[in-house]
């Protein structure tokens, strides 16, 4: 099969042909259909983060595909169904985090395309209990970004306490954010979209954002609180400055929810101002089986419209680039069909 490997930090990634991998007891084999380019993925080749994969290894966790085989164990998926394999490639099941409804912060969990081999491949192994169904009629290149990109900006919303009649900021509309604006609206809120590019920024009002502001030409701080500050704002652009602007936009008792993580990345919080004004600062990681499964329904019912464009998994380096020169629509899928 051909999957593209990261060998090496600071080199491309490498398409190399490797044996079709067998499940164990426990395990699914997935044809992959389509697997997403979530930025995660060029931060992990990139080495960017404190806790690194190591090299070699086949990044991709927004994997949508065909079990084509199953261990002995497999109970809750069939030989034939359509699958998406995310981030949490699996956790221990047992500990207060996961019996909680919050296996994301299982301290055992391993991870797609991080610390076990992802969907950037034809084939990929996944746990049979943590792969995720995919109803029927939902395109595989839909399903994809909604594995990542999807679960990750709806889990965001969440916990964000948006609701209808709530002011919410959407800083990067980039493949989670386009998703999330759509999420926002979905909870009945008011929305403000952000981005530093001019396609973003059209995107944003196409898919029906109330406001929209360039970080490039505009003070979103100030821009905000002149409509009264921000309920909750969710901060997915690969920019440290960003976060202060939407720290900054923030009404009293606002909610900042971080979920992009730049290489580096540090807020500097006033103390003093934070105290006073109640303001809430929180980390959202990713989102549950459960989470993922709402999705696909809000989906399957048209709440949400996945913009992406398809590409072949020989051009992944290319791919890379074009995420980082800001020139994809939304997001980039790979076909592997
Ligand atoms: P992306 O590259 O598709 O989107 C980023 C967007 O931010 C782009 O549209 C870009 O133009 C915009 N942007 C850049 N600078 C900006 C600024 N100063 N102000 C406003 N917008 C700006 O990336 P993505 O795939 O959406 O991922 C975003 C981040 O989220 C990455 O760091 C990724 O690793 C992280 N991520 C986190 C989780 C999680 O669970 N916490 C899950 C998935 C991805
Ligand atoms: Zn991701
Ligand atoms: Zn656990």
């Amino acid at each position: 099969m051909k999957a593209a490997v990261v060998r090496d930090f600071t080199a491309p990634l490498v398409v190399e042909d490797h044996p079709v991998p067998e499940p164990a007891a426990h395990q699914v084999r997935v044809r992959i259909e389509a697997s997403g380019l979530c930025h995660t993925d060029i931060h992990a080749a990139h080495g960017d983060w404190p806790v690194k994969p190591s090299p070699p290894f086949v990044p991709g966790h927004e994997g949508v595909g065909i079990v084509e085989a199953a261990g002995d164990l497999v109970r809750h998926v069939r030989v034939g169904e359509r699958v998406a394999i995310p981030w949490l490639a699996d956790a221990c099941g047992r500990c207060d985090h996961c019996v909680s409804g919050w296996e994301t912060l299982c301290l055992q969990q391993h991870n797609s395309g991080y610390s076990v081999d992802g969907a950037y491949a034809e084939y990929a192994l996944a746990h049979g209990d943590y792969v995720v169904p995919v109803p029927d009629g939902i395109d595989p290149l839909d399903a994809a970004p909604l594995s990542c990109a999807g679960v990750t900006t709806y889990k965001a919303l969440k916990v964000s306490g948006a609701g209808p009649g709530t002011r919410v900021l959407v800083s990067g509309i980039g493949g989670l954010g386009h998703l999330a604006l759509q999420y926002a609206r979905v909870f009945g809120a008011e929305t403000i979209a952000v981005d530093v590019t001019d396609d973003k920024l059209a995107l944003a009002r196409e898919l029906g954002a109330d406001h929209v502001l360039d970080a490039r030409t505009q003070d979103v701080a100030a821009q905000v609180q002149a409509r009264g500050g921000a309920h909750a704002a969710i901060a997915l652009a690969v920019s440290n400055a960003s976060f202060q602007a939407a720290y900054g936009a923030l009404r009293r008792g606002g909610t900042l929810v971080l979920v992009a993580l730049p290489a580096g990345g540090k807020l500097e919080l006033p103390v003093f101002e934070t105290v006073l004004n109640g303001t809430k600062v929180i980390g959202s990681i990713v989102g549950t089986r459960e989470d993922l499964a709402e999705v696909f329904r809000l989906h399957a019912l048209g709440r949400t419209r996945v913009i992406r464009e398809s590409r072949r998994l020989d051009d992944v380096n290319a791919c890379f680039d074009e995420v980082l020169s800001g020139k994809v629509s939304a997001r980039l899928v790979f076909d592997l069909r």
